[in-house]
């Protein structure tokens, strides 16, 4: 999971490559590197362990020029993050410059055959066993780069976005993709091409893009058209899109993280989500005054929500015999509430599975069972590969994914993006917000279309829905105070959460967001399961983070805190505004607006974001870049 730019044109193509290659930083970044060519045909490849400001250090006396390029930021899967392991990496020759995203599976058995027939390599990736064999194949069958590209590609076996320079073809970038994204921006007339793992190094040059479908491979040469073929060597017509996404959205705005930024735009990305989705409509009836006679017309508004998913697919989503939600990380715990609401408002069985166990196993699906895969990238191995699975099994697949075009986007039956704009944290906030409340949606659209939710909830839980937004911001007023406790809880090697009904999930979701990005050990669990077992961890040392709003479950958790109160251990509780009991025994309280129920992780998961951010702050963390972490998970 790495990021990959490119840019062929008129212009210097380093700094470009460089801008690309900090907005792409997010998907890798233990080490960095870049190919030019030059003037006199040379193909200079400079790479470095470390982030790309390291590869700027380390070209700051280099040869950068060259109006032709390829830069890559990588998130090691073969071989340790070092110089010699980072792209780009050339061929034994070095007349060929490789970069890559993804996996070669079968690059052992490539490597052995390569090297019995005398090849040497420099690194120990999978990356170069690829070159080495397009270089191979150019050598030995005597072919033109294109096609010794698509006979490599038609041997390798696993996921894979590339780009190759070859010096000796100085005016041409081919790229290649299979299961790993890539997006092609298109200058004007063709006099330039850009290349990146999504649409940021982009669009500050150009809107036009093209999104390669799998084994599509694309020829770039200024002045030319773009020409697309298959790795059998088809013509293709590519499919040229206009995007519409601005530079303000991934730049930080201000604030001092992404991070933050994105907690921050909540309220906003909310209301982007549920844009011509929530509608209202006002309904005209006429009064019966005196029980005979006719009155006067009363108007009244109703809320209603619209899928076009559910106006498109209606008869496979409502004849749904079971419903399976596949995720990975905060994409799952999403998938938890998202079960909890359509079970409760569809009266259909739903199942949570890990992405990552359910492509492993053989599991029982047919195809009256519609699938929900959620991503926030869109391009999360694990689930794209489920996805495959259940395809397979016959069952109709719906997406969530926030990236436009990504390839779960594509590989669905149907589904809803979440629009909440790009995501740059590695912590991922207002994506999580965002599938819950598509799921939400489509739990009300469904429920609605059975005739499962009754009129009044229906009605009761759009019109609130729709307040949540204004809700997040008086969420947002308690920064300042959650900054201020975080600095109390920053001696703590472990966290409790604890949780039930809906806000189970959330302390799942809080604990995964602490352990991230401050690296303290935190585990979230159902609150009634702690007397059979992490009850005996709590002690004066262990902050106990309770999400009791004031629900049906208000009781039973507050007989939990009482049990960690006997124990001395410290309670972080979050209850509803104008709580008078938990408030009295917790030793931190975090009071949320009201809302309905099932709308209460929307609101409780914003504190905990914010917990774990001010928590990594206070203790020096890279916030937008946690160790060993990446934002899109492209490989299992
Ligand atoms: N498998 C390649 C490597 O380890 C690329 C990894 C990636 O996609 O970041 O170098």
């Amino acid at each position: 999971m790495c990021g990959i730019v490119g840019y062929i044109g008129k212009r210097e193509a380093y700094p470009i490559l460089i801008k690309g290659l900090k907005r792409l930083e997010y998907r890798g970044y233990d080490s960095a590197g870049v190919a030019l060519i030059n003037k006199r045909d040379d193909l200079n490849v400079y790479k470095t362990k470390g982030k790309v400001a390291d590869l700027e250090n380390f070209c700051s006396d280099k040869d950068i020029t060259g109006t032709v390029g390829i830069a890559h930021t990588r998130w090691a899967t073969h071989g340790e993050p070092s110089s010699v392991n980072a792209h780009p990496h050339y061929s034994e020759s070095k007349n060929l410059a490789i970069i890559h995203n993804g996996i070669i599976e079968n690059y052992a058995q490539i490597k052995k055959n390569l090297i019995n027939k005398g090849m040497h390599f420099r690194s120990d990736t999978d990356t170069e066993v690829l070159v080495q064999l397009i270089e191979y194949i150019q050598v030995t069958r005597k072919v033109p780069l294109l096609s010794a590209v698509q006979m490599a590609l038609r041997q390798v076996i696993g996921a894979y976005a590339i780009a190759l320079l070859d010096k000796r073809e100085p005016n041409q970038i081919i790229a290649a993709r299979k299961a790993s994204p890539l997006v092609i921006g298109i200058g004007k007339d063709s006099g330039e091409f850009f290349l990146g793992s999504d649409a940021s190094p982009i669009i500050e040059y150009t809107d036009q893009v093209v999104y390669l479908d799998d084994e599509n491979i694309a020829v770039m040469r200024p002045g030319e058209p773009l020409k697309v073929v298959d790795i059998h060597n088809i013509a293709l017509n590519p499919d040229v899109q206009t995007i519409d996404m601005n530079l303000g959205q991934i730049e930080k705005g201000g604030f001092p993280h992404f991070m933050l930024k994105e907690i921050f735009e909540q309220p906003e990305c909310l209301k982007n989500c549920m844009r011509g989705r929530v509608v209202s409509r006002t309904v005209e009836t006429r009064a019966m005054t005196d029980g005979k006679k006719e009155g006067p017309m009363q108007s009244h508004t109703e809320m209603g929500v619209v899928l076009s998913s559910i106006v498109d697919h209606r008869q496979q989503i409502l004849n749904a015999h079971r419903i399976i939600i596949v995720a990975c990380g905060t994409s799952w715990h999403a998938g938890l509430i998202g079960k909890q609401m359509l079970e409760t408002y569809c009266r259909i069985p739903v199942d949570v599975e890990y992405a990552s166990e359910f492509r492993y196993r053989n599991p029982v699906v047919t195809k009256d069972d519609v699938v929900i895969a959620i991503s926030q990238s869109g391009e999360t191995a694990d689930t794209l590969a489920a996805i495959k699975l259940a395809k397979e099994k016959g069952a109709f697949i719906y997406g969530i994914c926030n990236a436009i075009g990504s390839s779960i986007a594509r590989a669905t039956d149907t589904g809803t993006y979440i629009h909440v704009g790009p995501e740059i944290g590695v912590a991922s906030t207002k994506a999580f917000t965002g599938q819950v409340t598509v799921l939400c949606l489509l739990a009300l659209a469904v429920g609605k279309e059975k005739g499962t939710v009754s009129d009044k909830d229906y009605q009761e839980i759009t019109t609130q829905l729709w307040d949540i937004p204004e809700k997040m911001k008086e969420v947002l007023k308690l920064n300042n105070k959650i900054a201020d406790l975080s600095r109390t809880f920053t001696y703590a090697r472990n966290f409790l959460y604890l949780g039930r009904g809906y806000s189970y999930p959330v302390a799942l979701e809080g604990a995964l967001k602490l352990k991230e990005i401050s690296y303290i050990h935190a585990e979230g669990y159902p609150a009634a399961e702690m007397k059979h077992g992490p009850i005996a961890l709590i002690d004066s040392d262990m902050p106990v983070v309770v999400i009791a709003p004031h629900d049906a479950m208000y009781e039973k958790v507050l007989s939990n805190i009482q049990e960690i109160k006997a124990r001395d251990g410290r309670v972080i509780a979050l209850v509803t505004k104008g709580d008078e009991t938990i408030s009295k025994i917790a030793d931190e309280v975090i009071e949320l607006p009201k809302t309905l129920e099932c709308l209460e992780p929307l609101l409780a998961t914003i504190p905990l974001q914010l917990l774990a951010y001010h928590v990594a702050v206070c203790k020096g963390k890279n916030v937008d870049q946690p160790r060993n972490l990446a934002k899109s998970v492209t490989v299992e």
